[in-house]
Parts: structure tokens; sequence; C-alpha cells
């Protein structure tokens, strides 16, 4: 049976996303801003929960876990390279480890550099990637443990996997990454086109993910330091694409 997912807001601007599988039961949290918002996602569907997966150490995804844990004895899931930096986590995972949540199956894939051990959990059955703070709609998490070279890195797995990946991320900062996007590249048609469709979606109160893999491709800037019109917008033309997402992302940075 496909898995079913819910999303809800939680804090200022992050996102709290539920993936429950309709054949045993199994939920699991991905993150856990805080606990309220997900309980009641909880009481909403009427699901319980079973699992937390983590992707990485931050407050604003780790925050609910203990309250969480108290409340349901779920397992806690954590990126192994970050296990000591994070409440209660029952098992750890390291890249090609496997995540069951009942009948539905993810794959860890490593994913560093907003945290040194950052991880996405990649349920590939069913087409869904959590990214956490790696990925975001038409951005990426800020470089704050790793290199510039290893966030590329990083982005480089998430773009390789299959286009019609539906891909959920911590954060909804949408309407300023593509802001920050046309900067770079104001003649992307594909940018344009989501510029318009995210602008509607906020104004009537939805929200603008889950995006693709091959939206992302499209659009993301930071998906397409590889592409030679990125490079010659910041001026590196025939330069290393580490070095040019290095580049966009600090540009992005002063923002
Ligand atoms: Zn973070
Ligand atoms: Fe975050």
């Amino acid at each position: 049976m496909p898995a079913e997912t819910h999303l809800f807001r939680c804090l200022n601007d992050n996102y709290g996303v539920l993936i429950h599988d309709p054949a045993t039961g199994a939920t699991a949290a991905i993150d856990a801003p805080e606990s309220a918002p997900v309980e009641a996602a909880l009481k909403a569907k009427g699901w319980k929960l079973t699992d937390i997966l983590v992707t990485h150490h931050h407050g604003d995804h780790t925050g609910g876990i203990a309250d969480l844990k108290q409340r349901h004895g779920c397992r806690v899931v954590a990126p192994q390279a970050e296990a000591g930096k994070i409440p209660l986590v029952d098992e750890t995972v390291r890249e090609g480890d496997t995540v069951r949540v009942g009948n539905l199956s993810a794959n860890v894939i490593e994913t560093p550099g907003h945290t040194s051990g950052h991880i996405t959990f990649w349920f590939h059955g069913d087409k869904i990637a959590f990214a956490g703070d790696t990925l975001f709609s038409i951005g990426c998490g800020r470089v704050i443990e790793g290199t510039p070279e290893m966030m590329w890195d990083s982005l480089r797995k998430l773009r390789d996997l299959p286009g019609d990946t539906r891909v959920y991320c911590g954060h909804e900062y949408t309407l300023a990454n593509i802001k920050f996007a046309q900067t770079i590249e104001p003649d992307n048609k594909a940018l344009a086109a989501r510029a318009a469709e995210a602008a509607k979606q906020i104004a009537a109160g939805q929200f603008t993910i889950p995006t693709t893999i091959d939206e992302e491709k499209a659009a993301n800037v930071f998906l397409r330091a590889d592409v030679p019109a990125v490079a010659a917008a910041v001026g590196l033309s025939g330069k290393p694409a580490a070095q040019v997402f290095a580049e966009v992302r600090a540009r992005k940075n002063k923002f």
C-alpha cells in the first residue's frame, strides 16, 4: 500500500511532516520541531506515532523529541555522526542503511554540509525524500558545519534521485529563495513559472512543498552550479562547479 503523508507548520517557518503506512498503522514524524503541532497532526489524522526520523541535530528539528517519546514511546532514529547531540536516540543510521516504518522502507543518504552528519531519508518505493535542511524548494541550507564542496556533493546526490521524487524540506523559505535565484538567473523560464505558482500558493494559504527533483533541477540555482550560464552569471565561467556553488551560496548569505 502506498504511503500517506501529512504536512503541517511548526515554530516560525519550520515544517513538520508525518509519513504513515496504512497497512500496519505505523507512523513516523520526520524531525520534531516541537511536540504540540505534531500531536495535533496525529490527532487530525487519527494516526499513532511509532517513530521519529531525525535529519540533523539542530534544535528546531529536535525540540519536540523528548515530549513525544515520553507520550508515545516511539523509536528515535538519528544520524550516527550526530547521535550525541540528539536526545533519546534508540537507533543510529548511516549511508546505505535501511529504515523501516511498518512496511515502508527508507534508504539513508548522507547529505553533510548544513551540519556535518545531516542525513536524508529516501522512501524509494514511494518516491518521497525528506531532505531536512539540505535541499529547500529553490534553495539549500546554510553551510554551517561543512564546506561548500561537501554541500555541493550532497546536493548532487539528491539531484541524482529519480526526477519524480517528491521532496519535503524543513522550512518554508520558497518565496525568499525565488527572489534570490532570480538575481542569478533572471531569464530562467522554469524559475519564473515557479515564482508565479508559489506566489499563488502562499496567497491562498497553501504550502509550496513538496517539490520534485525535476522541478528543482530546472529552477533551483543551487542545483545548477554546473550550468555554464550560472557560472557566467557569477563571473566564474569555466571554474569548477563547487567553486560556483560556493559563490552562489555566499551571495545568498548576504542577500
Ligand atoms: Zn538546521
Ligand atoms: Fe532548520
